[in-house]
């Protein structure tokens, strides 16, 4: 049975409550959005309302054109960068995005994650790009986003942090995860030594897999 319009607000502010639990964001940062099923419209965090007061009745109807729809707050700041995801990827169920603290240092040094572990590319889809610097809300921001994405399941923003997407919450939020593994592996192999790729067989493999986890 699908979940009803309450039960979908109050797994955003769920969602972002998680993402603030397991170290991707402090204070206010972050938001999380997820489809409405069969329509146009795009449920999301509001801005400026504390995690803990965080509720179903704070999350923001807008539609995948950006534009405000429904809700008692604004909708984040970055709300425009889901829409334009929404818009480019009818793939995508559901998109999470925090400051998750290795990713965003790779962020801020411009450094893709580049795929050295072949269980994080079925996930993912390959590397995980850098989008450049943009403005929050700024043009550049929101296509250089959606084009560093391409077809994969995260991306980098540059001096920001990061941008994960699945076909719904459950599977964002594994890829959010994951992108902050893989950057924390990326960290340590870099301290320690000079990373190698996989090799070219095991990625294009793995790309195929991809194409199967990511409609699952
Ligand atoms: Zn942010």
């Amino acid at each position: 049975m699908e979940p009803s319009l309450d039960e979908l607000k109050q797994a955003v502010a769920d969602y972002k409550r998680k993402l603030h639990a397991r170290g991707h964001i402090v204070a206010l940062a972050g938001n999380v959005s997820t489809r409405i099923p069969d329509t146009n419209h795009v449920l999301v965090t509001p801005s400026q309302v504390p995690i803990d007061a965080l509720g179903a009745a704070d999350v923001v109807t807008i539609s995948v054109d950006g534009d405000f729809v429904d809700g008692n707050r604004p909708p984040s700041s970055e709300a425009r960068v889901h829409a334009a995801i929404y818009r480019a990827r009818p793939d995508v169920g559901a998109v999470i995005h925090g400051h998750s603290p290795y990713a965003t240092a790779l962020a801020v040094l411009g450094r893709p994650i580049e795929p050295i572990m072949d269980e994080f590319l079925p996930y993912v889809g390959g590397t995980v790009e850098v989008a450049p610097f943009g403005m929050s809300g700024s043009a550049e921001l929101i296509e250089g986003t959606v084009e560093a994405l391409g077809p994969r399941a995260a991306v980098l923003l540059r001096h920001h942090g990061q941008v994960a997407v699945g076909k719904n919450l459950d599977k964002a939020f594994q890829v959010a995860e994951l992108v902050e593994w893989a950057a924390r592996v990326t960290w340590l192999a870099t301290v320690a030594g000079r990373p190698e790729r996989l090799p070219p067989e095991a990625i294009e493999t793995s790309s195929g897999v991809y194409a199967y986890v990511k409609d699952m």
